[in-house]
């Protein structure tokens, strides 16, 4: 695997987490958010709601208490509106359906124009002069407005359980409003039922006391439970508006409440509005107050709660962003920095390698690792460089001196060859007699040392012949010496010519004498090779006039031996000399024997037997 694909896939793995987690944080403030704006529309929803119930319930008392209280119902009356409104079979579908429904800006709309409707039905009932007003009127006025109040219960009950199960952070606050609204609303019911009661069974009869005594009861309920959330709440001002209320109302209005609806009992009642509001406003001013500074808590909070989220969010998607880019940087900084320069040093190691040392060598300014690499390589090329010039010099060294070795190899091998045919020359110079071009005398000693040993070894008999040009002083001295000369080489070629077995050999002795050596050749053989030498010269028929023949003779001494271990050679030469002497003796021009040499040596004193051959041919 190559180095940038572990480090891409390296780095886009760890971005991919970081961009996952910055994304995963940014969905999660998102949500967040979204869950702060629906608290928000909660909020703003609810606070609309209660605006709406808390407006109807006053006008619905103010318009009860002007509308219904100089009213006489009689019973007829009363089974009327009954059967025209229904009022006794109120239908509560409509606010079941409201209740059940998801809080939305639908449902308010509907209750702002039931509200309408309501307003429009109350200017109308209360506009109308009191013999006008139809019972009629007067129930669909009634079944308006409990149906809109109904809706409004229903409606911000499922808001305030909606708030509570999402959004317990709105808290508090929104609990206080709520109670104080639902505070408000009893009392309003309270006065509104009460003044509705009135207004319906005045003729027949009062309130009863239980009936009182139960209103007072929820209202004590609900007052307890008021004080336990400013207990909660535990806010100066919630506390000391608690106390007003429980001061102006219990101290005055519920005092007054209580006696006035009691005095009034079974006695028509003339409820003019003004005094309505006289009664109302002690517990209206100070429970306000509290339940708008409860909705503006709620208000602020939800607001506040959702500038946090935004700016949460935003800061979280300023987050990935950042994530992003920072890898993306990372990623082209590694890139730039580690993971080209790697790969150009690798190019450049491969190069080297190959056997390229033209390279030039990147990256030898850095400071790090990379730096300290490329100038080790560019050290190391350096040295290759060197190496490899040394290397050449050493080679074409080796080779100058290789050739100048084979050079020297062939002239020496010449000169060997050279030396080697000199030597065969000097040898064939040393051994050969210049005059003649026959063995010399130092040939003929090896020759015959040679020959002796054979004949030892084969037990066969060796002969030997020994010639002497006869009056040769005399021939040189008449013809001169170069005649004598080419008259010994004459002689010579004769004596080769004559003596005619492979075996055999024919040397020079010294001056004019020669010798044959005989190998194998008994005595009868050996004279008749020497009578045979005798006549070949006396055919050269070299003319010698100091000579008795008038020409040129040889005298010849032939010996046989059958050599003995306990001898040497040099018996068969003084037997053959013995001979030799005998001839000359004889006469010359002769061909002489010794006797049997193995049995007994001659000399030249004890003259042996000869076989003498008259020289003239
Ligand atoms: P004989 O019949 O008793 O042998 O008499 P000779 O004169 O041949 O004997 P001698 O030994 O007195 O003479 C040998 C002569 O041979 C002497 C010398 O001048 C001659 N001689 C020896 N070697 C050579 C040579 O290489 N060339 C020439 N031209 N003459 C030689
Ligand atoms: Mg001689
Ligand atoms: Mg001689």
């Amino acid at each position: 695997m190559r180095i940038r694909s572990i480090f891409l896939l390296s780095i886009a793995l760890g971005s991919a987490v970081g961009i996952a987690a910055a994304l995963l944080f940014a969905l999660q403030q998102w949500s967040a958010f979204q869950a702060a704006r629906a608290a928000q529309h909660d909020t703003r929803l609810l606070v609309g709601t209660l605006g709406l119930a808390e407006g109807m319930n006053m006008e619905r008392a103010f318009v009860n208490a002007r509308l219904l209280a100089p009213v006489i119902a009689t019973p007829e009356e009363l089974a009327l509106i009954r059967r025209q409104t229904g009022l006794v079979d109120i239908s509560f579908s409509d606010t079941r359906r409201l209740a059940a429904a998801p809080p939305d800006t639908s449902a308010l709309q509907e209750l702002q124009s039931n509200l309408l409707d309501v307003r429009q039905g109350a200017l109308l009932a209360i506009t109308r002069p009191q013999t006008e007003r139809p019972a009629a009127l007067v129930g669909a006025y009634l079944h308006q407005m409990f149906a809109v109040q109904e809706a409004a219960y229903a409606l911000a009950g499922a808001i305030q359980m909606r708030i509570n199960v999402n959004n317990p952070e709105v808290g508090a606050a929104t609990r206080l409003a709520l109670l104080a609204w639902d505070l408000r609303d009893w009392s309003g019911r309270e006065t509104t039922t009460f003044i509705s009661y009135i207004g319906l069974h005045l003729p027949m009869a009062g309130e009863p006391a239980e009936t009182l005594a139960w209103y007072k009861g929820r209202i004590e309920q609900k007052w307890l439970a008021a004080r336990t959330y400013a207990a909660q709440v535990d806010s100066p001002d919630v506390t000391a508006a608690l106390k007003d209320v429980e001061r102006g109302f219990w101290a005055r209005g519920g005092e007054a409440y209580a006696t006035y609806v009691v005095p009034n009992r079974g006695r028509t009642l003339d409820l003019a509005p003004d005094s309505f509001v006289t009664f109302i406003r002690p517990i209206l001013d100070t429970i306000l107050p509290l339940r708008n500074s409860a909705l503006k808590e709620a208000l602020r909070q939800s607001d506040a709660n959702i500038i946090m989220r935004r700016t949460r969010f935003l800061l979280a998607l300023g987050l990935l962003l950042m994530t992003g880019c920072a890898a993306a940087a990372a990623t082209r900084w590694f890139d730039l920095r580690v993971v080209r320069p790697v790969e150009q040093v690798t190019t450049i190691i491969l190069a080297l390698a190959s056997g390229d040392r033209s390279v030039g060598v990147p990256l030898q300014g850095r400071t790090d690792e990379l730096g300290q690499m490329a100038r080790a390589i560019e050290s190391l090329r350096c040295n290759a460089v060197q190496a490899e010039a040394a290397g050449y010099e050493m080679l074409a060294l080796q080779k100058a001196r290789a050739d100048e070795k084979s050079h020297l190899l062939a002239e020496l091998t010449r000169t060997n060859e050279d030396l080697g045919a000199l030597n065969l020359q000097l040898e064939s110079l040393a051994a050969t007699d210049a005059l003649t071009g026959i063995p010399n005398r130092r040939s003929f000693d090896l020759f015959l040392v040679r020959e002796w040993r054979r004949a030892q070894r084969e037990e066969t008999s060796l002969g030997l012949l020994m010639l002497d040009v006869d009056h040769f002083k005399s021939f040189n001295d008449r013809y001169g010496h170069p005649a004598g000369d080419a008259c010994l080489a004459r002689v010579a070629a004769a004596v080769v010519t004559a003596v005619r077995r492979p075996g055999d050999t024919v040397a020079r002795y010294g001056g004019e004498e020669f010798v044959a050596i005989l190998p194998g050749t008994e005595l009868e053989g050996a004279i008749y090779v020497a009578e045979r030498v005798r006549l070949a010269v006396t055919a050269l028929n070299i003319e010698h006039a100091g000579s008795p023949w008038g020409f040129v003779t040889v005298s010849i001494g032939a010996a046989v031996i059958m050599p003995r271990l306990s001898e040497a050679p040099e018996a068969l030469v003084n037997g053959a000399d013995s001979a030799l002497y005998g001839a000359k003796h004889a006469g010359r021009n002769h061909v002489a024997t010794a006797p049997n040499l193995s049995s007994s040596a001659g000399s030249r004193d004890s003259p042996m037997g000869m076989v003498q051959t008259t020289g003239i041919v």
